[in-house]
C-alpha cells in the first residue's frame, strides 16, 4: 500500500440492503477489516466503513453503509440512500424468504435511491452447502431478468467477498468514466477528484430529465 488512505481518485457511496440476518454486517467487516462474527450484533452496527481498492489504474475509495438493524422494522430512511451510486442487495442462499424479499428491496431502491444506481445481487452464505434453499441458477436468472450483476459469497470463509465489492466498484467506475468522456464538452459534469459521484443522466443537470417514477 503505497498510497495513504486519503489519496484516492473517486469516492463512491455504496449501501448494503437485504433482509435482517443475511450477513450484510459480516460482508462489510470481512471486506474492510477481514473479520467475521458468529454472533449477530445488529444493535452496535457502524454507520459506514471505508476501504480503497485499485481498479483500472485508479484508486477508488468505497464508503459502505450498513443498516444497523433498521431493516427489521422497515425503517431505513432516505438519508441512507442519498448519494449512493451502488448497492449490494444481499440474500441468504439457505433462506428462501430472504430471496423472495429481494423484490421488495428492489422496489425500495426504485422509490428511494437514484434511478441509475448500480445494483449487485449477492447470494451470501455459500458455505452452507447442505442447507442451500436457493440454487445458483435461480439467483442468476433473477439477476438477468432485472439487469443486476450477480455473485455468490461467503462472509464466513471469505469466498468472493473482495470480488463482490471490487466488481461493483469497477462497474460504477466504468459508467462514471464513460459518462465523463462523453460529456467532455460539459466539464461541470465531470466528477471532481475525491468527491462523491452520483451516476446520473446529464439531462438532469439541464433540468430536462424526467424522473422515472413509481406507479
Ligand atoms: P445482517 O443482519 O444482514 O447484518 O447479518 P449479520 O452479518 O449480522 O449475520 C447474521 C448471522 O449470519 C450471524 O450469525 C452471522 O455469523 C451469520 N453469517 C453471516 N454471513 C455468513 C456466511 O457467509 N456464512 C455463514 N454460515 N453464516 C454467516
Ligand atoms: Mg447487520
Amino acid at each position: 500500500m503505497a498510497r495513504s488512505d486519503d489519496e484516492y481518485d473517486y469516492l463512491f457511496k455504496i449501501v448494503l440492503i437485504g433482509d435482517s440476518g443475511v450477513g450484510k454486517s459480516n460482508l462489510l467487516s470481512r471486506f474492510t477489516r477481514n473479520e467475521f462474527n458468529l454472533e449477530s450484533k445488529s444493535t452496535i452496527g457502524v454507520e459506514f466503513a471505508t476501504k480503497s481498492v485499485q481498479t483500472e489504474g485508479k484508486t477508488i475509495k468505497a464508503q459502505i453503509w450498513d443498516t444497523a438493524g433498521q431493516e427489521r422494522y422497515r425503517a431505513i430512511t432516505s438519508a441512507y440512500y442519498r448519494g449512493a451510486v451502488g448497492a449490494l442487495l444481499v440474500y441468504d442462499i439457505s433462506k428462501k424468504e430472504s430471496f423472495i424479499g429481494v423484490e421488495k428491496w428492489l422496489k425500495e431502491l426504485r422509490d428511494h435511491a437514484d434511478s441509475n444506481i448500480v445494483i449487485m445481487l449477492v447470494g451470501n452464505k455459500s458455505d452452507l452447502k447442505h442447507l442451500r434453499a436457493v440454487s445458483t441458477e435461480e439467483g442468476k436468472e433473477f439477476a438477468e431478468k432485472h439487469s443486476l450483476s450477480f455473485i455468490e459469497t461467503s462472509a464466513l470463509d471469505a469466498t468472493n467477498v473482495e470480488q463482490a465489492f471490487t466488481q461493483l466498484l469497477t462497474e460504477i467506475y466504468r459508467i462514471v468514466h464513460k459518462k465523463a468522456l462523453t460529456n467532455e464538452k460539459n466539464p461541470s459534469f465531470k466528477p471532481a477528484l475525491g468527491e462523491s459521484v452520483v451516476v446520473r443522466d446529464p439531462a438532469e443537470d439541464k433540468g430536462t430529465h424526467k424522473k422515472k417514477c413509481c406507479s
